[in-house]
């Protein structure tokens, strides 16, 4: 089974996605680090992030293994991403990576922007999870601050309606909910409540299937 989960910027779809990997023995891809591993190679080369042959040749030198550096969750990161992301050079470049990492028995849970609408077209399930901008930054600010992070609530809610602007309206891949995709909106949602939402969503649609 694949499972594709969509949305914005601190939404939940991640923390969503792994659960539902564990829950249903299936591998997890948080497809957003690919980016953000291509914009920190290039950052940290002293490269720039506007230039698309850069972004684009960091994207073709990925390494999987990378992936797990605790500097791709970073703020600095995550800017970064959502400029590199709108290269059709950078998207190509890591297209087969995600699609075979979803073709892998016994299938996988993959979260970003576009898994529903240009990676995994075919996936089984497909969830946009969505919350409103001033959800989205009260949940992040909480996150940093667990963290021992500083925070400045303005600054992340400027942050993410800034991403949220850029990831909507590039010209490729744009964040949209596929037309088959289930809209799950967490704004007033707990973590456990979007769980059983996001459960109940996947249980619904694979019962349609077997009926099919
Ligand atoms: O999900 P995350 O916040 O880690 O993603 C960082 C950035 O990477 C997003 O703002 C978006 O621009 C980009 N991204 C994307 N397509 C994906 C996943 C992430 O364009 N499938």
């Amino acid at each position: 089974m694949i499972v594709a989960i969509d949305g914005p910027a601190a939404s939940g779809k991640g923390t969503l996605a792994r659960r539902l990997a564990a829950h249903y023995g299936l591998a997890h891809l948080d497809s957003g680090l690919l980016y953000r591993a291509v914009a920190h190679h290039v950052s940290a080369r002293g490269g720039d992030l506007h230039d698309p042959s850069v972004a684009t040749e960091a994207a073709r030198a990925l390494d999987a293994a990378t992936l797990g550096d605790p500097a791709l969750r970073g703020r600095h990161a995550g800017e970064g991403a959502s400029i590199v992301s709108a290269y059709s050079g950078v998207r190509a470049a890591l297209l087969d990576f995600q699609r075979q990492f979803a073709a892998t028995p016994p299938g996988a849970v993959i979260d970003g922007r576009d898994i529903g609408t240009v990676i995994c077209p075919q996936a089984e399930v497909k969830i946009f999870v969505t919350a409103s901008a001033e959800e989205r930054a009260r949940r992040r600010a909480l996150e940093l601050t667990t963290r021992g992070e500083p925070v400045d609530q303005a600054a992340i809610l400027d942050d993410i309606r800034r991403r949220d602007e850029r990831d909507m309206n590039r010209s490729v891949a744009p964040l949209k909910a596929a037309e088959d995709a289930v809209t799950l909106d967490t704004t007033n949602l707990d973590a456990e409540a979007a769980f059983r939402a996001a459960l109940a969503i996947v249980e619904a649609r694979a019962g349609e299937r077997r009926r099919a």
